[in-house]
């Protein structure tokens, strides 16, 4: 490629890259390259229409949910939003009952007609309390004893992980809370949405502006030597742009069996999850309960957790961390890199995460660019969404 004398080079086109690319082109004038190694933009969030007419979503279930106005302002630029709260449910002991475990699943699991107070009563007597909570086995443990642990976390954990949660930071069950009420929501944020017309729309709309070029099928490593830029923006694998210098970063991995079936619905719910370790897979999505669509047949993904393929999520344990720190030390030294999202700060983020982390990262660049910190609101003029 000749050279285009970009002001930024992107390396993704995830949230991280697409956000910094429609900051960086809209909001200060920048001249922005976008790449991505995949054939399409949208990183793990892409979904399109399979072959039957369904809209999916190709690295599974993507529910937006956040309590950020700020982060629902800046991407309603590019989207309406449908609602949708979402509904999981476990097969556990052949009952499908509501996870986050709340009234009831208990009511269900015991053949209970329990109330609010009657459901705390009954997970405090089987608590067992952890003085020191540090790995995500106590805190399960801690909240509703061994029994509903083993039911519901331990099998699921060590095939989602590869690892038993004894192994594993606390912050990875800590995610799933404990409910005494009914409320069987998976989040509670207060905005709960889907992009009207899908993630793909949406990131179109991002990177739909004449400072931005996208070039797809591109890995960095092929074309680095081919472009010239003057800042590089990267939300691959850290331990990947430094050649595996102190080794590998673990990052757990997914691959996804995609199916249609011909009934009109599947199941109750958008997830089931299924934490029984004599069964390969985690859970099963029915995609058509997240984006509403209607059509006679009905389209699925099931997860099979892997140590091998295309990184999805950063293992948190301390270990980890303590490598992941040893490459940030390379990466902070880098005057001319910014590294940002999932993969390249290391970080089990949500997508409101990854637009908060890169929006702030904004803020900072164009800083520097001109001396004052302009507020996001520095924006396209208009938007018609
Ligand atoms: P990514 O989306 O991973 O984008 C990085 C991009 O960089 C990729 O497209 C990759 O191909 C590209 N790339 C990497 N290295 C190179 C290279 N060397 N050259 C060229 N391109 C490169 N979050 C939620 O908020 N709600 C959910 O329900 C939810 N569900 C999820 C379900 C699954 C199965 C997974 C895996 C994640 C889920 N997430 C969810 C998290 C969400 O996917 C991430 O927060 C978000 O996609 C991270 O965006 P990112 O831009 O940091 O990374
Ligand atoms: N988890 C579990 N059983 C469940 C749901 C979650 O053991 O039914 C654990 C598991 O370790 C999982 C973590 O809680 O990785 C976080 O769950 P979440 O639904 O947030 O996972 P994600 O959607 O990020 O894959």
């Amino acid at each position: 490629m000749a050279d285009a004398g970009f002001d930024y080079l992107i390396v993704g086109a995830g949230f991280a890259g697409s956000v910094l690319a429609e900051r960086l082109a809209a909001g200060l004038n920048k001249r922005v390259l976008i790449i991505d190694r995949r054939p399409h933009i949208g990183g793990n969030a892409y979904d399109h229409y399979n072959d039957e007419g369904i809209l999916i979503h190709r690295y599974g279930p993507h529910i937006f949910h956040t309590n950020a106005q700020r982060i629902v302002d800046y991407l309603s630029r590019f989207t309406q939003w449908r609602p949708y709260e979402h509904r999981v449910l476990a097969h556990v002991d052949d009952n499908l009952v509501p996870i986050p475990i709340n009234l009831t699943t208990i009511n269900r699991l015991y053949g209970l007609g329990l109330d609010e107070a009657g459901a705390a009563e009954f997970l405090a007597a089987r608590a067992e309390p952890v003085a020191d909570i540090r790995t995500s086995e106590d805190v399960v443990i801690n909240q509703v004893g061994r029994e509903l642990y083993e039911k519901f976390f331990r099998g699921y954990t060590r095939k989602q992980w590869g690892l038993d949660p004894s192994q594993l930071d606390k912050s990875v069950t800590s995610r799933v809370p404990t409910r005494t009420n009914a409320d069987d929501r998976y989040f509670q944020d207060e905005f709960q949405r889907m992009p009207l017309h899908g993630y793909t729309r949406m990131f179109e709309n991002m990177l739909d502006h004449p400072n931005i070029k996208i070039m797809l099928n591109a890995d960095f490593a092929e074309i680095r030597k081919e472009i010239s830029y003057r800042h590089l923006i990267y939300s691959g694998p850290i331990d990947e742009f430094f050649d595996y210098r102190y080794g590998k970063l673990p990052y757990r991995s997914l691959a996804f069996r995609h199916e249609t079936v011909d009934v009109p619905q599947f199941q109750p719910v958008g997830v089931v999850n299924y934490p029984d370790e004599a069964i390969a897979y985690t859970r099963i999505t029915e995609y058509k309960h997240l984006t509403g669509q209607t059509h006679a047949r009905t389209a699925l993904t099931y997860e099979f957790p892997s140590a091998e393929g295309d990184p999805y999520y950063p293992v948190p344990r301390a270990e980890n961390a303590e490598l992941y720190r040893k490459y940030q030390a390379l990466a902070e030294a880098r005057q001319n890199v910014t590294f940002v999202g999932r993969l390249a700060t290391y970080r089990y983020y949500n997508m409101d995460q990854v637009v908060g982390q890169a929006l702030a990262i904004f803020n900072k660049l164009a800083e520097a660019e001109t001396g004052v910190a302009p507020p996001i609101e520095l924006a396209r003029a208009g938007s018609s969404y």
